[in-house]
Order: C-alpha cells, then structure tokens, then sequence
C-alpha cells in the first residue's frame, strides 16, 4: 500500500537536498536560497481522500490536468480555504471561465487568445465583486524539447507571449513551465533557466520556474527550478 504522508516526506527531504547540492556547487540555482522550491502536489486521477491525506501533513499546493474532474475535487474541499488549485494541463478555450472561477495559477500558457480570454472573464468577476482583486498567475509553457506532442510555446516566443500576458490586467506573469522530454539532455534544463533568467531580467513578477517531475527532480533543480510538480512519487501510480 502506499503511504501518501510518508511519500511527501520524502519528496520534501528529496528537494531539500538537491537544493542544498545545487547551492554547494554554486549554481546560478543557489538564488533558490531566498526563493525556496515549492512542491505542487500533482494530483489527476487520485481520490479526494487522497487528497486529504496530503493535506494533513502539510501540503497546500495541488496540481490538476482535467477540469471536470478538478473542480469536483476542489468543490469537496471548498472547506480547506488554505489550498492553492494549480491547472497544469492543455487549455481549451471554452474551458476559460471555469478556470479562472476555481484555480490561483495556470502553467501551461501557450497562446495569446488564451490570455485574453482569462482576462476578460476575470475582468466580469471583478465587477461583480465589487472589484475585489482575483488576479491569476501564469507560467507560460515552453515546448523545450520541441515535440510535435506536446504543446507549449517554442524559445523564440517567450518574450512575445509574456509580453500578452504582462499587459493583461488581471494576469500576474510569474515565470515558466516546461515538460523536459524523457532521457532530454542537461542542456535542455539550461536553456529552460537561461530563458527564466532572461525573463526575470526583464519582468520583476517573475519568479517562477515550474520544472520537474518524479523522475527527473534533481535535475530540474540543480538547474534552476523553483516549482517542482510531482505526482506517482507521492500518490503511486495513475491507471
Ligand atoms: C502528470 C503531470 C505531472 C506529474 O507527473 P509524475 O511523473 O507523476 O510526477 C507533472 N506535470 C504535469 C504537467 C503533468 O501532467
């Protein structure tokens, strides 16, 4: 059986070594001193029960790919006020309103069209709540390793797109996040914090890099990652 309290345990243990390895080494990573590695629970496809169980030792960010299914969940813990909801899977235009109405972050940013709408649809809510602030924040979604697969924007179009992004007034551009194709090289981590690097230079909301997951963890935070999203590592395996 597995043991979800024990697993976050050891991810946190996990991060904080490979945090410590990368400030040892004097990595431009060990800026992650003053900005620590967040875990973001990647929790798609696990019980709400599972959920809870992370919860109880401390976890606050969740991760989900599949709306429908996310906002069940977040609905069953609209108790736990204390959860920060992360969408981390491909976005479908007609899917904008519920995003914003139900997540603080979006990852996987890859078109402008995209950015307007969640802006616009959080420009309504403003005015219905009486211009309370419900401003979201976004990584854009480098497609590092330039699979046809996978979506995400290609290097040469970060600063364009952020550009979208920072102009949009109820968007908050915190950074990157990028899915390293399996077995991708050291030097695809590197351009991912050289683009990061590059982008804080010229934006002080960023401060963000969403890269890293059960099996590649270390690697993304010796270059560089602030945000590491794990989810077999924590809940087992997904069918
Ligand atoms: C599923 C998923 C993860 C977690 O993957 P694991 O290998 O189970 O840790 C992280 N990021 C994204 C975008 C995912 O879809």
């Amino acid at each position: 059986m597995i043991n979800i309290q024990k697993n976050i345990k050891k991810i946190n243990e996990k991060i904080e070594g490979a945090c410590f390895t990368a400030s040892q080494k004097g990595k431009p990573s060990s800026n992650n001193r003053q900005n620590p590695v967040t875990l973001l629970a990647v929790s798609k496809t696990k019980p709400v029960s599972a959920l809870e169980q992370a919860y109880l030792v401390g976890q606050r960010d969740f991760g989900e790919n599949y709306l429908q299914e996310a906002v069940e969940k977040i609905t069953a813990l609209s108790h736990l006020t204390d959860i920060c909801w992360h969408f981390i899977g491909p976005i479908q235009s007609n899917k904008t309103k519920q995003i914003t109405q139900h997540f603080s972050w979006v990852h996987c940013l890859d078109r402008a069209k995209i950015a307007h709408r969640l802006n616009d649809h959080l420009s309504e809510r403003i005015l219905q709540n009486n211009g309370q602030d419900t401003s979201l924040n976004i990584c854009l979604q480098v497609n590092i390793s330039e699979e046809s697969s996978k979506s995400g924007i290609m290097a040469d179009e970060v600063i364009s797109l952020a550009k979208v992004v920072d102009n949009c007034d109820n968007l908050t551009l915190r950074g990157l996040m990028a899915i390293p194709a399996k077995n991708a090289s050291v030097e695809c981590y590197k351009k991912m914090q050289y683009l990061f690097n590059q982008l804080q230079a010229q934006y002080p909301s960023v401060d963000t890099l969403s890269m890293g997951m059960s099996n590649d963890l270390n690697l993304a935070i010796a270059n560089g990652a602030t945000m590491v999203r794990i989810g077999s590592a924590i809940f087992g395996d997904r069918d």
